[in-house]
This record gives structure tokens, sequence and C-alpha cells, in this order.
């Protein structure tokens, strides 16, 4: 009998729903109220330092040290009084998930006497021990130190522990004792800055005057899967890879599409309510919950924010979702692709422009003058995706993620752009417009008119024509980036994407001065360059259906890169091109992209390594050993059918069935060794490049033919004998 699996369904299935304490007061009196905000800072710091402090978060500008201190001092008195015993900095490693290192505020002074310290200095700057933190070569064993540094620009907040202690959280980055970065969150910043000066510069110069600020504006749509923990406890690859190795698909899967959006069962909405008050009180706008397409998966999704708060909230929800499952006696799988033949997860970075002045520079409007701000816009977001399709791609590409983009069952990892058949024609339109030679404005023309701009139909923001297959999509007053997996943290996308757009608006401002230098009307030389660019980049967009095989086939005509594997999509990153543009702007150093990219390749490898190490365990001494065990009682039934003479024909069936199992545990038995000594030469491989080629482009090779077998013995093999949860018990969540 496989105990574990009923000991663990007999437990799923008796679970109550765990009651979640709701507050009596309304939302917005609790909102953030974990959180060092602006409102906190203003009531507890002198105006000298408020002014400071508000400083550092709106321009980046330097916090002195007296400031540092009362800032540290009044953020140690606000910590104390909501319970926090230690403080932390938070920050954002390589390793793809959050890091912290408690330290307490309690001391003790030379004299032996108890005090409650928290200095300017260590608000400022810690120093982990690091040495275990990828750093892809950039800091020997030997000379560990590493040192992490506060963020102003996101609030400090308390994170409330089970044990009923809390702790002082301080968001910082994480670079290397010689300035290197070893984060997601030190790139972001810079590429923050980048965008903001390039965008506000082609406002200021062809648009307003007024705007002095252009920030990048995300939100974050989270998918994730939830599992019961007994039964996710039975399955060590759920535990160890995040996904099922094997599991034949269940009668019914998401065929009939009666879960999207349907009615959420009453334990999982606890859940849902439970991590949606604490990230309420820490000043997560959250504000959508539904089912999604596959039984079992679920959506989060916030108001969007500043893109560094938006990065920053999506790794701490993240983090929080995962410790308030326990409670509820859940997992949450965050993996990209946790079940075969069902939907996987991705995180939609919904991402837009704003400025200072309240614009959404990704809106459109019914004025002609806004509109061509916001086809400026809009087309230079285009150009930039067409020009650097690949680093895009790189920046999502991980082991996860390589099962939603590329792999077997999954979209193509082309990427496109959805426009949808307005803007289509908008731009249909734009192209054809008359040759700039041939407009000849008259004293008093209007402008707009003789280019046919006014001629641009209002918009519905409210606009149904969705692409659920395109990997990035306009969708109304924003570009939403589908692809994105549901595991990354969505700071290594935004920060490629701001520096593309960032480079491209500089260049769109270069190619725009050209024209005006020869003494022609602004809103025709910017006309004209985006003409340009609708021509050049009309190949990237595609209306179609992106997860067709007639697509793959198109795409590849047109010319547009088909990345399929992890390796050769972060090889693009240390390509001359992208070093240069990268190191132009100062986002990463040569060095770093080349840490990055060695980093990316090892934790895929690992990852892999993981998978194929998992699934020859279970293949072996889980579904082996069981379907031999059934074999063996198989064949005692056939001979004993035999001795007592019943017709062969009878036990015909049977004796398949014993011959079935031979066949494929034999197979499955010679594939493990194969694939054991497969990874033994991958290991011995030097370049890091070359071990994860072959660990994706070998070893992957053995997973599909090995889950084939063991997925058919699960239909062969006695159901009380079978020792792994079946996915229709995962995937029956109540
Ligand atoms: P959907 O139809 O895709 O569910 P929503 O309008 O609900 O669209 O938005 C999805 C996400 O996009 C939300 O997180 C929302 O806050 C975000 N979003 C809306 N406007 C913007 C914007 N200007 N910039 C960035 N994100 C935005
Ligand atoms: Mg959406």
């Amino acid at each position: 009998m496989a105990i574990a699996r009923f000991k663990a369904l007999e437990l799923a299935q008796s679970r109550q729903t765990v009651p979640v304490k709701v507050p009596t007061e309304k939302v917005t009196d609790f909102y953030g109220s974990n959180t060092f905000n602006d409102e906190v800072m203003r009531s507890l710091l002198s105006p000298e330092a408020y002014l400071k402090i508000t400083n550092a978060i709106q321009d980046g500008k330097k916090i002195d040290r007296e400031a540092a201190d009362e800032v540290a001092a009044a953020m140690k008195s606000w910590a104390l009084s909501k319970g926090a015993t230690h403080y932390t900095h938070w920050f954002q490693p390589l390793t793809g998930t959050t890091a912290e290192k408690h330290d307490a505020f309690f001391d003790v002074t030379h004299t032996g006497k108890a005090i409650e310290k928290f200095k300017g200095s260590a608000l400022v700057q810690q120093e982990p021990d690091a040495s275990s933190f990828p750093n892809g070569g950039i800091r020997s064993t030997f000379e560990a130190r590493g040192y992490t540094a506060w963020d102003p620009s996101s609030p400090a907040f308390i994170m409330e522990n089970t044990a009923g202690t809390a702790t002082l959280c301080i968001p910082s980055v994480f670079v290397s004792y010689t300035g290197e970065a070893l984060d997601y969150k030190t790139p972001l910043l810079k590429s923050i800055e980048l965008i903001d000066k390039a965008a506000t510069k082609v406002m200021n110069e062809y648009f307003s005057r007024d705007v002095s600020k252009v920030t990048v504006t995300l939100g974050a749509e989270q998918e994730y899967f939830l599992v019961d923990e007994a039964l996710y406890n039975a399955r060590p690859d759920l535990m160890m890879a995040g996904r099922t190795v094997f599991g034949h698909s269940p009668a019914k899967g998401q065929q009939l599409e009666d879960h999207y959006f349907g009615s959420i069962p009453s334990r999982i909405n606890a859940f849902m309510v439970d991590f949606e008050l604490e990230a309420l009180k820490l000043g997560m706008p959250v504000r959508t919950r539904h089912n999604e397409v596959a039984p079992a998966q679920f959506e989060v999704a916030p108001t969007f924010e500043e893109v560094n708060l938006a990065c920053d909230h999506n790794a701490l929800l993240m983090d929080l979702m995962n410790k308030v499952a326990a409670k509820h006696k859940l997992r949450v799988l965050f993996h990209e692709k946790p079940f075969a033949g069902i939907n996987g997860s991705g995180k939609h970075n919904n991402w837009s422009l704003g400025t200072d002045t309240g614009i959404n520079l990704l809106g459109p409007s019914t004025k002609p003058k806004e509109n061509l701000r916001f086809l400026t816009f809009f087309v230079n977001t285009i150009k930039a995706v067409h020009d650097h399709a690949d680093l895009l791609r790189a920046s999502i590409a991980t082991s996860g993620n390589e099962h939603r983009l590329g792999a077997n069952e999954a979209p193509p990892a082309i990427i496109s752009i959805f426009i949808g058949t307005e803007m289509s024609r908008v731009l249909n339109d734009l192209e054809n417009l008359s040759d700039l030679n041939d407009i000849k404005l008259e004293k008093g023309d209007n402008v707009y008119l003789r280019l046919g701009i006014n001629k641009i139909p209002a918009l519905l923001l409210d606009n149904t024509d969705r692409n659920r297959t395109s990997p990035f999509a306009f969708t109304g007053n924003k570009f939403e980036f589908r692809a994105v997996g549901s595991s990354a943290n969505s700071a290594s996308p935004m920060t490629i994407l701001n520096t593309i757009m960032a480079n491209q608006l500089i260049k769109f401002r270069e190619e725009v001065d050209v024209i005006l230098e020869k003494g022609i009307k602004k809103e025709l030389a910017i006309v004209e360059v985006l003409k340009k660019y609708v021509k050049e980049t009309k190949r990237i967009l595609f209306e179609g259906n992106g997860y067709s095989e007639e697509w793959v086939e198109e795409a590849a005509s047109r010319g547009l890169s088909n990345l399929k594997t992890t390796p050769e999509a972060l090889a693009k990153y240390i390509e001359p091109s992208a070093i240069e543009l990268f190191t132009k702007y100062s986002i990463f150093s040569e060095t770093e992209m080349h840490a990055r990219f060695e980093i990316e390749l090892e934790n895929y490898m690992k990852k892999v390594q993981i998978e194929s190490r998992v699934m020859g365990d279970l293949a072996i001494n889980h579904v082996v050993s069981t379907s031999l065990k059934y074999q063996t009682q198989l064949v005692d039934n056939v001979r004993g059918q035999k001795e007592i003479g019943i017709d062969p024909q009878y036990y015909a069936p049977t004796v398949e069935m014993i011959k079935k199992i031979s066949q494929y545990t034999s197979k499955i038995t010679t594939l493990v060794d194969e694939m054991t000594e497969a990874r033994k030469e991958a290991n011995n491989l030097e370049d890091a490049y070359e071990r994860a080629k072959m660990y994706s482009d070998k070893i992957k090779n053995y997973f599909e033919e090995i889950r084939y077998c063991v997925d058919k013995l699960e239909l062969i093999v006695d159901d009380d004998e079978w020792p792994l949860p079946k996915y229709r018990e995962l995937l029956l969540i109540r």
C-alpha cells in the first residue's frame, strides 16, 4: 500500500477552512500601516530631515550623516512601537528570492546595561557575510565582502512573524566590495533614472515644458497554483524542483474551462483574504483575485505603482504568499509549468510611462496634439522592442520559463507585438501620410489637419481587443509583457525594457533634430521619423495566433528570432552590441554583464540538474520498484490461473500487461542510466556555457521519454499501490 499517498490524501480531504481575523476598520484605515510611509515620516521627523529624505526619494539626492541618524532614530522608535525586535536590510540577490539577515535592536553597553540601538550607519549600510550568494566570479570567496545599502525610494516595512514578533525590513541594494551589482535592484534603479531623463527630454523639447519627471509604472499580474501541503509533501519532485516531473493527465483537465473565473473554494478564499490583508498593511495595492484557466490556478493583481516599488512589492508578495499559505496548509507553486498538459503560469508585466503632470504617455487621447505625443511613445516602444527583441527574450530566460516558451506544448519563444486592429489602422494611416516634402504648409495652416493626424480615432480605453497568445501586447493604455515567468523577479525584464526604451528615445531625438536643423516644422519632423520607424518595424507586429505552428514558420520567414533554449537566449547578453548598449549608459559594466550571464547559466544548469536527479530517483525507487512488485502479483496470478486450468485466452491480456510493465521498466532503467552518464559528462565540462548547453540539448531530452514510460505505468499499476499523488488528486483543490 502506498501509505504516504493515502495518508496525504486523507489529510487533504479533511481540511477545514482556517478562519481569518478580518479587521473591523475600513481598508483605508489600515492600508500601509506596516510601512514607514510619508505620513509617519512627517509626524516623526524634523522638517529639515523630512525634506532631506523626500529629496532623496524623489531625486535620488544623498542623505547626510545627521539626517540618516535622525531617520534611523525615528525608524527605530516606530518599529519598536510595532513590536519589532530586529531589523534587516532586505534585498534581492540573483538567486531569485529575497534575502534578509536579522540583527537585534537590543544591545548591551560596556557597563552591561541593555539598550535598544540603531544608528544611521546601520540604516545606510550593512555587511552580510555574502560569500554564498551568486556573484559570477566577481567576488572570489576569500574577498567575500559584499554590502547592502539602503534604498530610500522604497519604504521600510514591518514583517510580522508567526511567533508574534516582528522585524523592520529596509529595502536595499546589494553590491560587491568593488562596487559591482550583485542584485536585481541596482541596475533597475539605474535604468529608471536613464529613462526618466530620456523621456523628460522628449517631452520638454517636443511636447511640454512643464514636465520635470517621467516615471515608469508597473502592474504585475501574478499567476500561481495552489496544492494541499500534505500532497505537496508526498511529491518529492514538487518539493525539490517546484514542478511535477511525472503524472498522467487527469480525465478532466481544463478542457471545459469551467474553472476560469469560477467561484473560489472557501478554503482558498480564506487564504486569499488572509494574504491580501497582510499585503494591504504593507502598502501593496492588491485589488483583483480570480481563478485562472487551469484547475487549481489563480491570479492576484495589484494596481500599478512606480516600477521600483512594484518590483519590491511583487517579490515581497510572493514571499508573503508562501508564509500565509503555510497557515492554511497550502503550498503556492510559482513555477512556470508545475503540471504538464495544462496551462502554465506567467507574470504579466503591465508597463507604461507617466509624467509628474499626470499624463500617461501610452494613453491615447482625442486631441490631435496629445495624440502625436501618444504616437511618439507608442511607436518608439515598438521600435525599441523590435531592435532589441533578443535582449527582452534574454531577460526572461530561465529553466522554468523554458516550459512556457519554446518547449513541448508551449508557445514559441518569438518576441512579437500585438497592437489590435484599431492601432494597426492608425499605424497604417501614419505610414501612408504624404511625403514630408509634399506637405506645403501655408501660414496659419493647422499642421495636424494637414498631416491627417486629427483623423486618428479616439481609442476606447476599455478596448476588448485582446490576444492572449501575444508575448507583448498593447492593452489600451499600456504594454503588457506577458512572456515574463511567474517565478521571475520583474526587475530583470523591467531593467531591459527601460534601457532599450531610453536608448530609443535618445536616438529618436537625434533623428528628429537632424530634420529640424533643415528648418522644418517640429510636428512634421516627428511624424517623418515615426513613419520611418513604422516601416522598419512591421515584421514584429503580429495579430494572429502566436501559439500556432504557422506563426513559427511565418516568423522565421520574417527573420524574427526564435530562441528556444535558455542558454542561447542568455548568450545575447554578452554579444558586443548588448555590452555596448549597457555600458554606454552604465546600466551594467562589462564585468557585470558577464557575471550575470554566468550566474543565470549556473542557475539554469543547477535547476535542470536537480530535476534530472529527482526524476532519476523517483523513476527508479518509486515507479520501477512499485511496478515490479505489482508485476510479480500479476505473474503469480497468471501462474495460478494456469495451474487451475483456465483457458489461456482469458489471461492473455494480463500477460500483455506483464509484458508492458517489463518493457516500460526496462526502458526507464536504461534511460535513467544514460541520463546519469550524460550528467557526469556535462559536469566535467569546464565552460559554463557548454555545460548549460549540454543540460539543455542532451539531458533535458531524456525527460520526455522517461516521463512517457512512467505515465504509462501509472495507468497500468494498481491505484492502491501507486506511490505519488496523482494529477486528479493534486489539482482537486478544495
Ligand atoms: P486586464 O484586463 O489585463 O486585467 P487591468 O486594467 O485590470 O487589465 O490591468 C491589469 C494590470 O495593469 C493592473 O495591475 C493595472 O494596475 C495595470 N495597469 C493599468 N494601467 C497601467 C499603467 N498606466 N501602467 C502600468 N500598469 C497599468
Ligand atoms: Mg492582463
